[in-house]
């Protein structure tokens, strides 16, 4: 195991261009040529109509460009509503925020989203936290729990979230009643799939991303999965990059019971 010489550090998967009207296939052919793997939310640039961006985002798959579509009513003054029709209409290969960014649709319309589309449904913590909570309920009722991912949704009006994926986790496995192991699926595996991301799986030949925590000191719960399932948010012990030990005990979350120990 090796230590990083400084505390701390970050993995940036960045460069997520907005769509625009007047673009055509040769941009996305280009962008990709480029490096650029994401679009940026569909519906904050001018392209708002459904078809539109049905065309656009045909020729950012055809191109190997993931895209993603924001989801309910605008999240600032001059952004517009993008309702259910237009995110069925869009087909994007991921709906943005289902849960609002921040106003959401009505739970029925999100029960159409999940319904009608296969595409990934995200629930974001800057969102409406009861349509959350359903749609996490639905997804499992429908059986499709590897739809699911989770976001933050920041940086927004209600900020950026230190630890939010944490609380997301916390949120969905208590109040929507998910066993924790599957609710950090969301968090990573899900996310890995859907976003063709080599770190997220445990697997060899993937890269040493990891974050090791156990149940906060004090928690009611006797482990780390049961202290999750009865909303306590966990403690990180440590946290690894590229196989790089990058930071240890952490200083914002609870303490956890017990922290990894570096022995050579
Ligand atoms: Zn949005």
């Amino acid at each position: 195991m090796r230590a990083a010489g400084v505390g701390g550090g970050a993995k940036v998967l960045a460069g997520a261009p907005v769509i625009e009207q007047g673009m055509v296939e040769q941009d996305f052919a280009d962008m990709a040529g480029a490096g650029v793997r994401l679009l940026g939310e569909i519906g904050l640039g001018s392209v708002k109509a459904g078809y539109e961006a049905r065309t656009m985002v045909g020729w950012a798959r055809k191109h190997g460009i993931q895209s993603t579509i924001h989801t309910g009513g605008p999240s600032i003054p001059g952004s517009g509503l993008i309702d259910e029709q237009v995110v069925l209409e869009a087909d994007a290969d991921v709906i943005g925020h289902v849960n609002g960014g921040h106003t959401s649709l009505s739970y029925k319309a999100v029960c159409t989203l999940c319904e009608k589309s296969s595409r990934a449904l995200e629930i974001v913590h800057n969102g409406n936290e009861r349509i959350a909570i359903l749609t996490a309920r639905h997804a499992m009722e429908l059986k499709c729990p590897h739809r699911v991912i989770l976001g933050t949704d920041s940086p927004a009006g209600s900020g950026v979230q230190p630890l939010g994926i944490l609380r997301m986790i916390a949120l969905l496995s208590s109040l929507a009643d998910i066993p924790a192991e599957i609710v950090i699926g969301f968090a990573t595996g899900n996310t890995a799939r859907m976003r063709n991301l080599p770190q997220g799986l445990i697997e060899v030949g993937r890269p040493a991303d990891f974050v090791f925590m156990d149940r906060a000191q004090h928690s009611a719960g006797s482990n780390l999965l049961e202290s999750i399932r009865l909303g306590d948010i966990p403690g990180v012990g440590m946290v690894m990059i590229d196989g790089l030990v990058r930071c240890q005990r952490s200083r914002n979350t609870p303490p956890a019971h017990e922290v990894p120990v570096i022995v050579a």
